[in-house]
């Protein structure tokens, strides 16, 4: 018998929904634990073993200033084992703010009928890659509203655009996605376009909460939304991001649920997300923000540090939501990747749109507007290595996080002269005299680190670099 959609039923075997409400409450109940408690789970990470839900929960009940410490104490120690001192740069670029949806936190959504709705054009698309390849950047994420419009093919068709752009020695190198969930079928085609991760935030796991914020359109439904990463699976799309947005419901839930994704992903389909991302609720356009949720700073960054020692090999990103005190406090405990330069208004990275009526043209307001020169000046300043590597993603090596975690010394192979390299040229092309000087002097840190051979091979390569070759990498 052949199958078609129409003659396929599915088993009459209830489906159970990964995510199970009454699981993730019960691990939360219940007493604070013990420093000892706390101390055994903190030993059990810094072995590299993965952590369970319920020793996941025990981190998270221990809120008393000893745990705290300890906890965050253990993930800086952990990130430095896993990430060195790498911190990996990309921007976001909106492509477009039609939505269908009402999403009751959103500037973007439907319902408000003050934003002022665009779509880039392809020579406006051209010209906001140029604008943010001239600033330096190799990696960018495409941001999309949930519309009609945005078919599969357009993603894909926008992504290739935007890989074809290259203006000097500027190009973009990979470009992620943020976008709604496509079927089986829509994820094949934007795959086929060459894309990094396809990022889908859940918002919220808890499925009331979610009810309520998403009242209409199709983001409306809950679990086609949960399911959505697991068509990109199916579809071969195994670069996947996950998320909540904090400020929609309780956080320790969120955190547990995150991890409860984690789990599927890596059960069903021998791979874990690539990225996980945190945002907080941020005053957008029209939107009335009940605080009952909302999440404290000093919450967020034990969050954080909480989900560095849960899952140690996926990338965690810190987005210019944040202040930029806070994204130098999350980058100690954890964050591996922010982003720079950004620009949330459609169109204004080519265009200086920052006036009143743009401001409708944005999703939320960011907190950190400093430009890439700025936040490179800083990394560099606190002793990071800023990074547009993207090796891992072109030589196929998918799951490099894991590789980075469980390969003895591919952090000092691979990890660290990639992103030297990538630095260089940040350097040589974008960067002023005086941060030249700067980048090279923690280059030559890093070099009296690696060993005798590595480091030799790595300063032949800036020297080719030096002399006007690109995109060098191992
Ligand atoms: N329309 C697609 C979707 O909803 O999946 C694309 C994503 S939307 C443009 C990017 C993300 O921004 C959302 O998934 C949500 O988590 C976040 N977001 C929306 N409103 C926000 C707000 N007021 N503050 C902070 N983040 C917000
Ligand atoms: Fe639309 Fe996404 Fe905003 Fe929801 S979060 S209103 S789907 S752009």
């Amino acid at each position: 018998m052949i199958f078609t959609p129409q003659t396929y039923k599915l088993p009459d075997i209830p489906q159970q929904p990964f995510i199970d409400v009454a699981e993730i409450e019960s691990f939360l109940r219940g007493n604070k634990p013990s420093t000892k408690e706390v101390t055994e789970v903190i030993v059990k990470s810094l072995n590299k073993e993965r952590l369970s839900m319920q020793d996941t929960a025990t981190l998270i009940k221990a809120d008393d200033a000893e745990s705290v410490a300890l906890i965050k104490q253990a993930a800086r120690e952990l990130k430095r084992q896993v990430y060195g001192n790498r911190i990996v740069l990309f921007a976001p670029l909106y492509v477009g703010n039609y939505c269908m949806n009402n999403c009751a936190y959103c500037g973007f959504r439907a319902g408000n009928k003050e934003a002022v709705r665009t779509t880039l054009s392809r020579e406006q698309l051209i010209r906001e890659v140029e604008a943010l390849e001239d600033e330096g950047q190799k990696r960018l994420i495409l941001v999309f509203g949930e519309h009609a419009s945005y078919t599969p093919q357009f993603i894909a068709d926008t992504a290739r655009t935007v890989y074809g752009v290259k203006k000097g020695h500027g190009e973009i190198r990979r470009l992620n996605i943020n976008a709604a969930p496509l079927d089986i079928e829509g994820f094949r085609t934007v795959k086929e376009a060459g894309i990094g991760t396809y990022q889908i935030f859940q918002e919220t796991y808890h499925p009331e909460a979610y009810k309520r914020y998403h009242p209409s359109g199709p983001k409306k439904d809950y679990h086609y939304r949960l399911t959505a990463l697991d068509r990109a699976q199916e579809a071969g799309l195994d670069d996947v991001g996950i998320g909540a947005l904090f400020g929609l419901y309780d956080w320790k839930f969120e955190t547990l649920a995150l991890l409860r994704h984690v789990n599927h992903l890596e059960a069903c389909y021998n791979v874990g997300p690539h990225t996980i991302s945190f945002p907080r609720m941020q005053a957008a356009s029209n939107v009335a923000f009940d605080k009952q949720y909302a999440v404290s700073d000093d919450d967020f960054v034990r969050m954080v540090a909480i989900l560095r020692l849960a899952v140690p090999y996926t990338g965690l990103i810190c987005t210019a939501r944040e202040k930029a005190e806070v994204r130098r406090e999350v980058l100690q405990y954890g964050v591996s990747q922010i982003d720079g330069g950004t620009k949330l208004e459609i169109g204004a990275y080519a265009e200086d749109l920052h006036n009143e009526q743009n401001l409708q043209r944005e999703q939320f307001h960011i907190n950190d507007s400093r430009s890439l020169h700025h936040v490179i000046e800083q990394l560099l300043d606190d002793g990071y290595l800023p990074s547009f590597c993207t090796a891992c993603y072109r030589k196929g090596r998918t799951g490099e996080h894991f590789m980075e975690f469980s390969v003895p010394g591919f952090i000092k192979r691979f990890c660290t002269p990639n992103a030297i390299f990538t630095l260089a040229e940040y350097l040589e092309d974008y960067a002023s005299e005086a941060q030249q000087q700067k980048g090279y002097a923690l280059i030559e840190e890093q070099l009296a680190r690696l060993e005798a051979p590595v480091a030799a091979q790595v300063k032949a390569t800036l020297e080719r670099i030096r002399k006007g070759e690109r995109d060098l990498y191992l």
